[in-house]
């Protein structure tokens, strides 16, 4: 044990950045940790890259003071299970969103102008394969068309702020209507349902919940139009897998671009991974070196308030 350092368990591997950071504040002890003997050690948890946390594993940990969350969705942690023990959850919004939404536009956009399978073409080195399927990649426009948030948060916010700039015409569905942003930013509300039919492009930027997981499945799906694109840069378990493996098999939407998906990653030879109108890249939405460097510094500030018996400075329960 290294002296005087609170021991914090921690999954990995960990971004440079947050080891910088932790280094000489905090003993490291592996996740696998939490599978062994009760240790009354350990003041702190640590999750990096979303390794499930349930009121079990608190328990082996029983002298707790803090959960920190690198990054914002905390679907992985139970939070009732937090609550029932009073361990404080910390997460880190608010940084990550130009980047999520930037990641959200960049599929958004490579679906819409097959920028993958044009990269795969360009790659072949036979020219009448590469003349034949140039021809063939025809796109659908980005710039005047409709774009549909499922969600409208911080997130959604950036990606209604980045599609005004494209010219599209943004309809959102919240729980909640956003008059402010609406006025903002001239979007207009609209039911689950009816954004479903009338829009090209569908972004999905909610929280995973008990509400939302499943939210896209077969009977939305065929609701959509058969030209439109499926964007999800929230979480994959709030879309059902195999319904959307079924409507792009089938053509009943156009394409799908997916940062997230469930389950995550998805195993090498899944049905979605062999069709062309689907991009897939692995969960990578606040994966830039500044935004990153942001979400670690919130969270060791978290855990580090936490250790400390401080209050965080982003607590979700
Ligand atoms: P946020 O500010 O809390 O926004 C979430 C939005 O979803 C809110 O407007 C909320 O409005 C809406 N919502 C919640 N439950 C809903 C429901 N049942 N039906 C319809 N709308 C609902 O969160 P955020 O910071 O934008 O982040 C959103 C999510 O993005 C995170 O939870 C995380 O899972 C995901 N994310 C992904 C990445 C990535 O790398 N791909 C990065 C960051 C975050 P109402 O409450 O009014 O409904």
């Amino acid at each position: 044990m290294l002296q005087n350092l609170p021991r914090v368990i921690a999954d990995g591997p960990l971004s440079n950045a947050a080891i910088e950071l932790l280094q000489g504040h905090v003993e490291l002890l592996p996740w696998e940790n939490l599978f062994g003997e009760t240790d009354e050690t350990v003041s702190g948890i640590y999750t990096f890259g979303h390794p499930v946390l349930n009121g079990e594993l608190m328990d082996k940990v029983p002298n707790i003071k803090v959960i920190s969350n690198h990054g914002v969705g905390v679907d992985h942690i139970s939070l009732t299970d937090a609550q029932a023990r009073d361990i404080p959850v910390g997460n880190t919004p608010g940084v990550l969103d130009g980047a999520t939404a930037d990641m959200g536009f960049c599929l958004l956009m490579a679906a819409a102008r097959r920028l993958v399978e044009g990269d795969r073409i360009a790659r072949v080195d036979t020219e009448d394969l590469k003349t034949k399927k140039l021809g063939a990649l025809v796109g659908r426009e980005v710039h005047g068309s409709r774009l549909g948030i499922v969600g409208m948060g911080r997130i959604g916010l950036q990606v209604a702020r980045r599609a005004s700039g494209f010219d599209m015409q943004v309809s959102y569905f919240n729980r909640t209507r956003r008059t402010d942003i609406e006025s903002q930013l001239g979007v207009t509300y609209q039911p689950l349902h009816d954004l479903l039919a009338t829009c090209d492009y569908i972004m999905l930027c909610v929280p995973l919940t008990e509400e939302t997981v499943g939210l896209i499945g077969a009977d939305e799906l065929r609701m959509m139009l058969p030209t439109a694109t499926l964007v999800n840069i929230a979480r994959g378990a709030v879309v059902d897998t195999d319904a959307l493996t079924i409507a792009l098999t089938e053509n009943w939407i156009h394409a799908a671009a997916l940062d997230v998906t469930e389950p995550e990653p998805l195993p090498i030879g899944h049905p979605l991974l062999k069709l062309d109108n689907v991009i897939v890249v692995p969960h990578i939405g606040s994966a830039t070196v500044q935004t990153r460097q942001k979400m670690a510094e919130l969270s060791v500030k978290n855990l580090m308030a936490g250790l400390a018996g401080d209050a965080l400075l982003n607590r979700v329960v």
